[in-house]
């Protein structure tokens, strides 16, 4: 297989190591964690509903759907329109199932991509990689890092492909789902008084869905503009998703987080703004970008089986597993580059701490990315405060072009909080370290819930047998078969990584998970079983199996060293945290697990009522 077009990320061979003293830099990291760390942990953030629900409302829409409230019966109900729920679909229609409904808030199906819509929105990972179901609907991106414009149009495409229309309910909440034992179906209530039954059910709501707000003192006051990043205002700002913010001209405009939203809007607002004030915490680490156009030569002459094999040999390389070649080769496989070549030299000179030696690959490269911004930032001050000193993983990477030099625009002004945070909003502006700056429009780019329970962040509690709820049988901690199912929920399904899988390519664990709860319900309808549901036995056995495999296995990611962030629990400690964490085997090994377990065939642990 040929590589993949063109890009212009450095590679880790060619960069020389750069001499450094490894305990300054540990104790560097040490006391910009203890500056971060607070007591209120998830409780400093404000949930978006009360006088903040408006920051969820959808200013997206064209006109609201009308229609009547269904009291309807189907096979399968997926909630959530994003990748998940289009992936469940795909893989529910070739496992045989016709009877489908999805219910979405959005307007449309694209989840995560109807929302982001912010200027610069663009996947992370390789388009080629990200996007799901490629080969199924014969489609190649159009550049090696998407916009979010073409993944949402691609979304749609996968629902209008495998016929995902048909039943779907969009601008339509879930507010209650109850196991009704007598007649063995799930009867799930909508926003819109709809009560519909259902045999089987499939939670796809995403694990970045709902937006969050920093609870900073004073921000009920502020009487200008607010908006989120992921309901972006074109309204107020002008302009579109490819930028030209027409309407910033004459504003002074503050956005509070520099994380991986930030990092791609924020060029586009110093583009246009009169002023630009860019309120940091934390500085992100900044990678090559290196996008570039699908070379159409490539894309013709790509093999069967391409897209697995890709996906495959990323999420390989990202797992710490030699492979032969490096296919997408940017600034995620950079990184374990480094490791292979920090291996070589240790190894050669005697050295075999394994831990000392990813320690030390994980300096070069954030010494590499803290040159970056040396040689992008004009003033050394400002170069020096959007430095990020911790371990690459501690937080989501990201890899942008623009958003460095931006900070040379004489209209932009960062203003570093030291750790602390935006200590105040006043009815004008925002003060930090005593002083107020005053702004017409704030813009919160802070991120979404994780970490809180399941409840609050689907909107809805999951009633099982006896009206037990799910979040009241995980309150000490979680319990599942391979994260998908739990005892006392037949025939209900859930997707994410916890007590599942980590990649950095989600969809790809979305992959792996649809296909095998659709290979259960498919086979579930076949055998013409009422319900089912996970033995006793078998949810024992695999919470046991993740606390053993997870310990010690998240390495930086998670890790109680790491700066606080979603990604540890904002750096406080979770005693549930050791049995919601993904298989400690890695992903590799998990996606294994399921293809062994399903072609072994008798679907152990699982117990079937007839
Ligand atoms: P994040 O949670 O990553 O970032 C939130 C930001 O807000 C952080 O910089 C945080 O600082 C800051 N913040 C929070 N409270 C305050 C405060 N009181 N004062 C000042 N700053 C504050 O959210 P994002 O939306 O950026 O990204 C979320 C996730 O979405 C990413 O991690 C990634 O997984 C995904 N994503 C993917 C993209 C893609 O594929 N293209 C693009 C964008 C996002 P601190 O770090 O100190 O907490």
């Amino acid at each position: 297989m040929s590589s993949a077009p063109e890009d212009t990320t450095s590679s880790a061979a060619d960069t020389p190591f750069k001499e450094f003293d490894p305990e300054a830099l540990r104790e560097r990291y040490r006391a910009e964690r203890q500056k971060r760390l607070r007591s209120d942990g998830n409780e400093q953030y404000v949930q978006v509903d009360g006088q903040f629900s408006h920051y969820v409302d959808d200013p997206y829409l064209d006109q609201t759907i009308e229609r009547e409230p269904l009291t309807d019966d189907v096979d399968v109900l997926v909630v959530g329109g994003g990748f998940g729920g289009l992936q469940a679909g795909a893989r529910l229609r070739d496992a045989g199932v016709d009877d489908i409904r999805i219910i979405e808030k959005g307007g449309d199906f694209g989840g995560t991509w109807y929302w982001n819509r912010y200027p610069g929105a663009q996947c992370d990972i390789e388009s080629y990689i990200y996007l799901p179901l490629l080969e199924e609907l014969g489609y190649v991106p159009t550049e090696k890092y998407a916009r979010a414009k073409e993944i949402l149009e691609y979304s749609q495409a996968i629902g209008r492909h495998y016929n995902l229309y048909e039943g779907a309910l969009f601008q339509t909440e879930v507010t209650g789902m109850q196991w009704d034992a007598e007649s063995s179906r799930w009867i799930i209530s909508t926003n819109r008084n709809d009560q519909i039954r259902a045999r089987f059910v499939a939670m796809a709501n995403g694990p970045l869905n709902r937006p969050k707000l920093p609870g900073i003192p004073g921000i009920h006051d502020y009487k200008g503009h607010t908006f989120h990043t992921s309901r972006w205002d074109y309204e107020y700002t002008g302009g579109g998703p490819e930028g030209d913010l027409d309407r910033l001209a004459d504003k002074r405009v503050a956005v509070i987080g520099t994380g991986a939203t930030a990092i791609q809007c924020v060029p586009f607002l110093g583009q246009t703004a009169e002023q630009l004030f860019v309120f940091q915490r934390t500085p992100s680490s900044v990678d090559v970008r290196g996008n570039s156009p699908t070379d159409p030569e490539w894309a013709a002459n790509l093999n069967p089986g391409w897209h697995k094999h890709r996906m495959e040999n990323f999420n390989g390389l990202v797992s710490g597993v030699p492979q032969t070649e490096d296919l997408v080769h940017d600034g995620w496989t950079d990184l374990i580059g480094k490791m292979v070549n920090r291996f070589k030299e240790a190894t050669s000179a005697g050295d075999v701490d394994v831990p000392h030696i990813m320690e030390m690959a994980n300096f070069d490269k954030m010494n590499e990315i803290r040159d970056r911004v040396d040689a992008l930032v004009e003033d050394p001050a400002v170069a020096e405060q959007l430095k990020p000193y911790y371990q690459m993983f501690c937080k989501r990477p990201t890899f942008n072009d623009e958003y460095l030099p931006t900070f040379n625009r004489k209209n932009v002004q960062l203003v570093d909080t030291d750790g602390k945070g935006v200590e105040r909003i006043t009815e004008g502006g925002l003060v930090v370290q005593g002083v107020e700056y005053e702004v017409d429009c704030i813009i919160f780019a802070t991120g979404f819930e994780v970490g809180t329970s399941y409840a609050r962040r689907a909107g809805y509690e999951i009633l099982g047998r006896d009206g037990v709820a799910l979040g009241d049988k995980w309150a000490e901690g979680m319990s599942s078969l391979h994260g998908m199912q739990s005892r006392g929920f037949p025939n209900c399904f859930l997707m994410h990584m916890n007590q599942a899988a980590f990649t950095a390519n989600f969809p790809h664990l979305l992959e792996e998970l649809t296909t095998h709860i659709a290979h259960v319900i498919g086979h579930t309808l076949k055998k013409g079983s009422k319900t089912v549901e996970v033995s006793q036995v078998a949810e024992e056995a695999w919470v046991e199996t993740i606390i053993e495999k997870g310990v010690g296995a998240m390495g930086a990611l998670g890790s109680n060293d790491c700066t606080p962030g979603y990604y540890n629990n904002e750096g406080q400690p979770n005693p549930t945290a050791s049995r919601a964490a993904p298989y400690g085997g890695g992903s590799i090994e998990f996606f294994k697990l399921l293809a062994d377990w399903r072609a072994e065939g008798s679907f152990a642990g699982l117990e079937f009522e007839d």
